[in-house]
């Protein structure tokens, strides 16, 4: 067993304190990391404030974590001491399952075990549900940790672990690339990193943003065409434009006027989660035979082929570093829209 330092949460109207939680003893499948550098994805803000209820406190978020491995267990054969390692939001899952042989534990159906906030045998993590990455040091099984490709800072690199490839698994899975229309709503965190990728695939990207003012950055990132959803011509002109449209907002969006966006045979892929339900006309589904999907982040073999594509294309994070007693400020931040696109934690500060 090891002692690291954390920040926690301890209610959801709470803010963020230091504390020191215990992480388990190595077993032999076991990697033991020094975390680097965590990111702030909006699923921490949910989580930490029990906007979708069964939050658990104290409540250490972080599942886009970058660092060192510091020990291995003694069957451990994919890591090594001194690596650059990543963990995302997974820290295990069955193993056995149809979706786990088929490489996609994100749909374990003995669900997976998320990196924070699942409950667990406490010998697993002392205190009986899983802690993440606001943290100095995490334990994983070595099949959830990443190879982080040289090229690519570990500051950096912190965010492709979430949201790099949640926007990776779905442009791949409808086959974004050369005469694919692809549009991107909402450029935080997720949307911003979705826009660098589908361009490195070939689509034709566009971005549909509340308003114009990160359209100078949209454009450096690889959209084709920026569009400010406040303004009503925008549902005009795009009219059945779209073969694929991914939605990244984390707030409540009229589904009708985006599904009116897409072509014969478009989808429309959900990754934003908001708490409330969504409204949708039949007509919109049934006119040009378009569908209504979603997905979650991408499988483990993906995510290490995701990091690899980043780092083969020179793709990253825009990122803002802050220390850990910044978390709070940065929080509020993110749910105002005012992040650069992703807050990351430099965990030395911890
Ligand atoms: P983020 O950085 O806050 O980005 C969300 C973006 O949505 C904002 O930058 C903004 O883009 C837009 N937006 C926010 N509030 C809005 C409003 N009221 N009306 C219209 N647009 C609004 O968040 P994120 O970290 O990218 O996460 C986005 C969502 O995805 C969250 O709900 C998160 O929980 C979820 N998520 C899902 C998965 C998955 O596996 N499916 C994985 C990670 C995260 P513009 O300023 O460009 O309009
Ligand atoms: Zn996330």
């Amino acid at each position: 067993m090891s002692i690291a330092a954390a920040y926690a949460m301890h209610a959801p109207n709470g803010a963020f304190e230091k504390v020191t939680i215990e992480r388990r003893a190595l077993g032999p499948r076991d990697v033991l990391i020094d975390v680097a550098y965590a990111g702030i994805c909006h699923s921490d803000i949910h989580t930490a404030r029990n906007e979708w209820g069964g939050a658990k406190y104290p409540c250490v978020p972080g599942h886009e974590i970058a660092g060192i491995v510091a020990a291995v267990g003694s069957t451990v054969t994919r890591h090594k001491v001194g690596d650059r390692v990543g963990v995302g939001c997974m820290v295990d899952s069955c193993g056995v399952c149809g979706p786990c042989l088929a490489d996609e534990e994100q749909y374990c159906t003995a669900g997976a075990t998320m990196t924070y906030n699942t409950q667990v045998d406490p010998a697993i993590q002392p205190g009986g549900h899983t802690m993440g990455g606001y943290s100095t040091q995490v334990v994983a099984t070595e099949n959830f940790v990443l190879s982080i490709p040289e090229g690519i800072g570990l500051d950096a690199a912190a965010p492709l672990l979430c949201a790099g490839i949640t926007l990776f698994s779905p442009l791949r899975h409808w086959q974004a690339g050369p005469g694919k229309q692809v549009a991107i709503i909402g450029m935080g965190g997720l949307g911003h990193i979705g826009v660098k990728i589908a361009a490195a695939m070939g689509a034709e990207v566009t971005v549909l943003s509340h308003s114009l003012s990160k359209q100078d950055d949209g454009k450096r990132f690889g959209a084709h065409h920026y569009y400010a959803t406040s303004d009503k011509q925008t549902f005009r002109e795009l009219r059945s434009r779209f073969d694929l449209i991914i939605n990244t907002v984390s707030a409540d969006l009229p589904i009708d006027d985006y599904l009116r966006l897409l072509d014969l045979d478009g989808t429309l892929v959900i990754l934003g989660l908001p708490e409330n339900p969504l409204s949708v006309k039949p007509f919109n589904l049934v006119g040009y035979r378009r569908s209504l999907s979603g997905s979650t982040i991408g499988g483990i073999a993906q995510t290490q082929e995701m990091l690899n594509f980043c780092a083969e294309h020179g793709i990253d994070a825009e990122i803002e570093l802050i220390s850990a007693d910044e978390i709070d400020g940065a929080y509020d931040r993110v749910v105002a829209s005012d992040v650069r696109y992703r807050f990351v934690i430099d965990t030395s500060t911890i």
